[in-house]
Order: C-alpha cells, then sequence, then structure tokens
C-alpha cells in the first residue's frame, strides 16, 4: 500500500520515464477548471488526450485488489468510492471532449507505452492534416 497515494506513484513514474524516451511531451497531474479536485495523470493538453494509470489496490482491480482484514467494510466502501470517482472523472472528460485511457499498474509497461505512443501519433497526424 503507498503512503503518497494519487501523486508520483512508482508504475506511473515508469510510464511517465517511458513515454519520454519516446519523446513524448505531456503534463503530469494536469488540472481542469471544471475539474478542481482531480487531476489527469498524464495529459497531452493539445490532443485531448488523458491517460490514467490505476494503482491495483486503490482502484479496485478485479485480478490483484485484496481487501485488508481490518475494517473491510471501511475499505470496501472507500475503493467502491475510487471506482465511482474514476467513472464520474471519465464521463466528465468525454463530455468536455477528452480522449481517456486507463491502464493497470499491472499492465505490460511496452504495451501501455505503445498504446499512448500509437494515440498520440494518431491525434498528432489528424491535427496535421486539420491544417491543410
Ligand atoms: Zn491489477
Amino acid at each position: 500500500m503507498q503512503a503518497n497515494r494519487g501523486r508520483d506513484t512508482a508504475p506511473e513514474m515508469t510510464v511517465r520515464r517511458a513515454l519520454h524516451a519516446k519523446g513524448l511531451r505531456y503534463r503530469v497531474q494536469y488540472r481542469l477548471p471544471y475539474m478542481r479536485r482531480r487531476s489527469i495523470d498524464i495529459a497531452f493538453p493539445r490532443h485531448r488526450i488523458a491517460i490514467f494509470i490505476d494503482g491495483c489496490f486503490w482502484h479496485g482491480c478485479s485480478e490483484h485488489y485484496v481487501s485488508p482484514i481490518s475494517n473491510a467494510n471501511f475499505w470496501a466502501d472507500k475503493i467502491q468510492n475510487n471506482k465511482n470517482r474514476d467513472q464520474a472523472t471519465d464521463r466528465l472528460l468525454r463530455e468536455n471532449g477528452w480522449i481517456v485511457r486507463r491502464f493497470w499498474e499491472h499492465d505490460a509497461l511496452e504495451d501501455t507505452v505503445e498504446k499512448v505512443v500509437s494515440l498520440v501519433t494518431h491525434a498528432t497526424t489528424e491535427l496535421a492534416s486539420d491544417v491543410e
């Protein structure tokens, strides 16, 4: 369990470093005026692409989440609230024209990186062709 929930978690840092090595430039913990209490883990504002790297514990991964034995009800509520919040965040972003992709911390790094790179590259091509 991580103490520094939601900020600079190890899996997120690993993904960020790999994307940077691929030449992608992004904003981290990106905030939007209509989303005050939440932020996007990795954002490409120009393309309106929002990437989240979800921790298996905090976001209730169906493969790896194991409820703590003490305060089980508290944790069940807490994780369910987090999941609801994630869904609300996704909805809000999509309503505002963002493309939202969530990855699990357990996802293979190369798969996550490949998907993000392809998403951003595709969006860049589209932007370029809009200009023509
Ligand atoms: Zn998992």
